[in-house]
């Protein structure tokens, strides 16, 4: 670590907003809300996805185009050579937890290169009271989007790559700006741990009426998980990522990652209004002026995106 580098733990949302603005990362739109681009991906990458084959997961991975493998010598290699690269910038650390539940929780130490993608972490993973109660073994997300890969010497498919290593408990995401791809990395962990434990995960919203009656929404991206989850006369418990334990339906997130596209204040106002300060608005046309969001205008992507904590809507996070 260089006398010229900062390492920066668990800062609040006010800190790395102010940060993020003084290094350029992005700009504050009329609402608050912190506004970026991703550059060239605005989306997920699928074909640079892998997941370290070796005794782990030999065995218990369906692998092929989808669940890619990748060689435990090139991953222990590339981690290497992007941690060394991150040693002479800045970095963003925050720990948080995957898995809204006592027993069910990852412990993660997010690492990134940026301070809008620890806000991101914040936002996406669950911020709890006491981090870890239980000791468990970390996993740790490296996160530094311009690293640049090179396909030839580090073994990945493009510029860019996300590596699930789950024997050292690590994911690795190198040139890799679009936030969605760390937030999805976490959900394919507990996808792999939680069934092993009697834990169904699901791709899913999810929200509860006062009777304790949970309601689930199935449906692949852009089929409307979010809006109907957002129901003004019921808890949110989370709009994508849940798993069904034993007497509970818990998150696996900590926030909303919703789609933009024509959203309005007249069909979306709970989505609406929590796009407000500390709030992270991807991919979406600002006016240089105004700073209005105009959400119908696609021009940097038809996935413009919104993130914001659960505690920004109106009814949430009530555990069963
Ligand atoms: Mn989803």
């Amino acid at each position: 670590m260089s006398a010229a580098t900062t390492v920066y733990n668990d800062l609040s949302p006010a800190q790395l907003v102010e940060l993020g603005i003084a290094r350029g990362e992005g700009q504050l739109a009329d609402t608050g809300a912190f506004v970026v681009t991703t550059g060239k991906r605005t989306g997920r990458s699928p074909k640079d996805r892998f997941i370290v084959k070796d005794a782990t997961t030999a065995d218990s991975v369906d692998w092929g185009s989808v669940n890619q493998a990748f060689d435990p010598a090139k991953f222990d290699a590339l981690w290497q050579r992007v941690e060394d690269y991150l040693e002479t910038k800045d970095q963003f650390v925050a720990r948080v937890h995957v898995g809204a539940h006592d027993e069910h929780y990852l412990a993660v130490e997010a690492r990134t290169e940026t301070a809008w993608q620890s806000l991101f972490a914040r936002n996406m993973f669950i911020r709890p009271d006491t981090f870890n109660p239980r000791g468990k073994s970390e996993w740790k997300i490296l996160n530094v989007p311009s690293f640049v890969c090179d396909p030839a010497r580090d073994g990945t498919n493009s510029d860019a790559v996300v590596i699930t290593n789950f024997s050292q408990r690590r994911v690795l995401l190198a040139g890799m700006r679009y936030a969605g791809e760390m937030k999805k990395s976490m959900f394919a962990v507990q996808n792999y741990l939680l069934p092993e434990k009697g834990v169904m995960p699901m791709h899913c919203s999810a929200n509860v009426g006062e009777a304790g009656d949970t309601c689930l929404f199935f449906g692949l991206s852009g089929t409307g998980k979010t809006t109907l989850s957002a129901d003004p006369s019921r808890y949110l418990i989370g709009d994508d990522e849940h798993a069904w334990a034993k007497g509970s339906v818990f998150n696996i997130e900590g926030g909303c990652y919703a789609k933009t596209i024509n959203l309005s204040k007249e069909n979306e106002p709970i989505i609406w209004d929590a796009i407000k300060f500390g709030a992270i608005v991807e991919n979406v046309v600002i006016d240089t002026e105004t700073r209005h969001a105009d959400y119908d205008d696609t021009s940097l992507s038809e996935n413009g995106r919104c993130c914001y904590p659960l505690s920004k809507m109106p009814l949430a996070n009530r555990r069963l």
